[in-house]
């Protein structure tokens, strides 16, 4: 039998989220909202081989993951993290593979919690409540605060704090395989990057929805545009360089209902 890690939000429940956080965007309840055909509207999962426990991560900080309990709020991130790493991988291959890019896969992730963050490029900067991507060149990884992760779990049980905030830190992998590629071809200023980064997180979500190997989950778009909304205002990301509470709502669901090449050419 196979364990379930659960996740996110359908696409009924982001567009209904959608004007509960009164997002002024002409025409969303239109294109893109309704339901694909087949899709499962159950629970939101997704299967993991049994027996699968080892996590393909370094571990930056050694007393960071409580042992055994599984239903540990950390632990479950670092699940959640590792039933979602192939899933974001084989996405963007595909993905990309369609304009002829061979996609550059993060070579892992890394957990960590306060500062104890390793270093990207030789340099440190503090971690703390942060997710990053690395993009030194042979060395390119996804870090993240496992404790501000865990601690989104009391309020959004769903877990998609985590499959959001894990899908962005991917789409700056993806970025990078733009830059690499197409030299020249891609150049972000100020919060565009990271509204970039929001719209790609928004592509992949529709994707694994519509594939089904991401399943719904009541209370996830809330927890989706609600981390969104306070992660524009919060007051550890300068709104101007992620952009607005409204900008990053808007950047993910505009990636949710247009897709890769609305993100490319419009962030
Ligand atoms: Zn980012």
């Amino acid at each position: 039998m196979n364990k379930t890690v659960s996740t996110l939000a359908a696409t009924g429940l982001l567009v209904a989220a959608l004007s509960a956080c009164s997002i002024s965007v002409p025409g969303t309840a239109a294109a893109g909202a309704t339901a694909p055909q087949g899709a499962p509207a159950v629970s939101t999962t997704v299967e993991r081989t049994p027996g699968s426990q080892a996590f393909s991560v370094s571990q930056a900080a050694p007393a960071a993951v409580p042992a055994g309990a599984s239903e540990d709020p950390a632990d479950r991130v670092l699940h959640d993290a590792e039933a979602l790493q192939p899933l974001l991988d084989e996405f963007w291959a595909e993905e990309l593979g369609y304009y002829g890019l061979d996609f550059d896969a993060p070579d892992r992730f890394e957990y960590y919690v306060g500062d104890a963050n390793s270093t990207c490029g030789g340099e440190h900067s503090d971690g703390t409540e942060n997710a990053y991507y690395c993009a030194v060149d042979g060395d390119e990884y996804v870090a993240f605060d496992v404790d501000w992760l865990a601690g989104y779990l009391d309020e959004h049980p769903g877990d998609a704090v985590t499959f959001l905030v894990l899908a962005h830190e991917w789409g700056h992998a993806v970025q990078d395989t733009w830059i690499e590629q197409e030299p020249g071809a891609d150049v972000w200023e100020g919060p565009a990057q990271e509204l970039n980064a929001d719209c790609l997180a928004g592509v992949f979500w529709d994707n694994a929805l519509r594939n089904g190997t991401v399943l719904e989950e009541d209370g996830d778009a809330e927890a989706v545009y609600g981390w969104l909304e306070a992660a524009g205002s919060g007051d550890w990301m300068d709104p101007g360089d992620h952009g607005t509470a409204e900008q990053r709502q808007i950047a993910f669901s505009d990636g949710f209902e247009l897709g890769t090449d609305y993100c490319r050419t419009n962030y």
